[in-house]
């Protein structure tokens, strides 16, 4: 099934990608039932809309069943994805959801002390990652967006005549979304663009055959019928998961952390623009910046300390937490997304920790892929291996991904790191891991060497992804060549450092944007910037 040629062969015969259902045919899919009310749930409603207006979407939730309610980090790809698939408004996001911006991750990971980031500008190469390491011993300062992160500013000027000017258009960035904000926004973006609403909990899926669901039964007794299903239920993936009993792959053996505990820290006003992930004692710990506050949660594997220990050490390293909540899950996917009428996207179909904030890119990726395939009636053939292969390449390559993490870790010698050293499974990315063995950066090799690695690496992370994570994490390779004299890099470094003198602070720079709508304008329409619309159509976003 995984057979390249044969995946192409089962999506060849669905021709138009939003074909639209005809008159008078009882197969028709017209009727969707999104079952879940987070951020899976909404976000594929507003997809199934935007792209497919005659559609009639129901969203079903529970209100005794709470969404999860963290999941905040995201990447550039899902910016792009917000305004410009969705169509969601860039001046209303501000207002209503007031996110923060994350130029990258910043890991305090891999040898020493020195931390290292992982910006979004990673393809850009703009100050230069060998000349980096061949000057300082590490990739800091690689890019714009890198010596930003280092300075916690973010590319946004004040000039002379009073207005801003960014270069934001050329720095790619994330959200960090406050996840109750954006819930609540998404709810009313939903009722204004016509998706419809049930208050009701799920108890019954009743079956007609062994992949097909009839219809659902309520708790207050309603029987809900629709032509196809979308379970959206969280971790407890009531269709695809409960009732068809789809086969459940566990991550166990890359990935060993199995809970979080979080809570929320005063920042005083210092707003930083990145993600950060720093090494503890059994896992690590998350920083996401809101405008209030930081949110902070500590990933950790239940077997190596106990969830009192992990409260104490999150609470002693950042004092000031209070009320700290647990939130358990495992790391997985289901066999296959899609099964016979019923498709699951978001936490019931597959979960990672965020570490490389994942989440929120899957549901974004597996809502796409529903949209784009979905025939427009059950009469038609159906894609479905093709989907399942593809979307389980994608969840794998994350696997394997925030394996490498794991693997190479050397900042901590407690046990629960040695047993990641020694035990944890990368067998998915061996044969790129010897490729970077013998060259590095990845993505500088000749072409050919690319190509291939490009077919294992995580799509949007791709080589440069890779890069950051093991020259960040200095797992030793023969670096390739620098092309040009050092002092060229360094007077590149200087003007780098220039600008990253002169920017405003992340909160003066975010303050300007609440205030200048056509910086956003600017970002989202220009068309030299990241987020062009050209650039989403390229990535199928448009
Ligand atoms: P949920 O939020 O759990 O929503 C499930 C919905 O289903 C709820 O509305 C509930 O009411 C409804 N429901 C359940 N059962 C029934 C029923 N029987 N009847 C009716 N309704 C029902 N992702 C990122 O991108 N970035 C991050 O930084 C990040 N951090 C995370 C940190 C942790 C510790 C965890 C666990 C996850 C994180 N994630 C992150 C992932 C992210 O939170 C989720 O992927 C995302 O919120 C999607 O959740 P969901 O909608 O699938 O499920």
């Amino acid at each position: 099934a995984t057979d390249p040629l044969k995946l192409l062969g089962a999506l060849a015969p669905t021709g138009s990608d939003h074909a639209r259902p005809v008159d008078g045919d009882p197969r028709a899919i017209r009727r969707i039932g999104v079952i879940g009310g987070g951020t899976a749930g909404y976000l594929t409603a507003l997809a199934l809309k935007a792209k497919r207006p005659w559609l009639d979407v129901t969203l079903v939730e529970s209100k005794n069943i709470p969404i999860i309610g963290v999941g905040e980090a995201t990447v550039s790809y899902f910016t792009v994805f917000l305004h410009h698939y969705l169509g969601i408004d860039a001046a209303e996001l501000y207002e209503r959801v007031k996110p923060t911006w994350k130029m990258g991750i910043r890991f305090d990971w891999g040898p020493g002390t020195e931390p290292f980031m992982g910006p979004f500008d990673w393809s850009a190469d703009s100050v230069g990652l060998v000349g980096a390491i061949k000057d300082h011993g590490n990739i800091n300062g690689s890019t714009l967006g890198s010596a930003m992160m280092m300075e916690d500013r973010a590319p946004v000027y004040r000039t002379e005549g009073g207005d801003p000017l960014s270069l934001m258009k050329y720095v790619p960035f994330a959200y960090h979304l406050d996840n109750g904000r954006l819930v609540a926004y998404l709810t009313e973006l939903a009722q204004r663009r016509g998706i419809n609403h049930v208050e009701a909990t799920l108890d019954d899926v009743v079956l007609s055959d062994a992949e097909w669901v009839d219809h659902v039964r309520t708790s207050d007794g309603q029987d809900l019928s629709f032509d196809l299903y979308v379970d959206c239920t969280g971790f407890r993936s009531r269709l695809l998961g409960d009732a068809l009993k789809t086969p459940y792959q566990s991550f166990g053996s890359s990935l060993f952390t199995d809970r979080a505990v979080t809570g929320n820290l005063p920042h005083n006003g210092h707003i930083v623009p990145y993600t950060q992930a720093t090494t503890m004692n059994a896992g690590w710990c998350w920083r996401i910046p809101t405008r209030e506050d930081d949110h902070r949660g500590y990933v950790y594997s239940s077997s190596a300390i106990s969830d009192d220990e992990a409260v104490h050490e999150l609470t002693t390293r950042y004092p000031g937490i209070k009320d700290p909540r647990l939130v358990k899950f495992r790391s997985g996917r289901y066999e296959k997304a899609w099964r016979g009428n019923v498709v699951g996207i978001g936490n019931s179909y597959g979960f990672v920790e965020p570490l490389e904030s994942t989440g929120l890119l899957m549901i974004a990726t597996e809502a796409l892929t529903l949209v784009s395939t979905l025939p427009a009636s059950w009469s038609d053939p159906v894609p479905r291996d093709a989907v399942n292969v593809g979307l389980a390449q994608h969840w794998d390559a994350i696997r394997w991904l925030l394996s490498i993490h794991y693997k190479f870790n050397t900042r901590l010698d407690t046990p629960f790191w040695k047993e990641c050293r020694e035990t944890t499974d990368v067998s998915g990315f061996q044969p790129l891991l010897d490729v970077y063995a013998a060259g590095a950066p990845l993505s500088r090799r000749n072409a050919i060497v690319q190509d291939l690695a490009n077919r294992v690496a995580p799509s949007f992370f791709g080589l440069y992804g890779i890069d950051c994570l093991l020259l960040g994490q200095q797992v030793p390779t023969k670096l390739l060549e620098l092309d040009e004299p050092l002092e060229d890099w360094r007077a590149r470094d200087r003007a780098s450092k220039s600008l990253v003198s002169r920017a405003l602070s992340t909160r003066e720079a975010l303050e300007a944007f609440d205030a200048h709508p056509e910086l956003n304008r600017q970002l989202l329409n220009d068309a030299d910037s990241w987020a062009s619309p050209a650039i989403a159509a390229r990535m199928g976003l448009g």
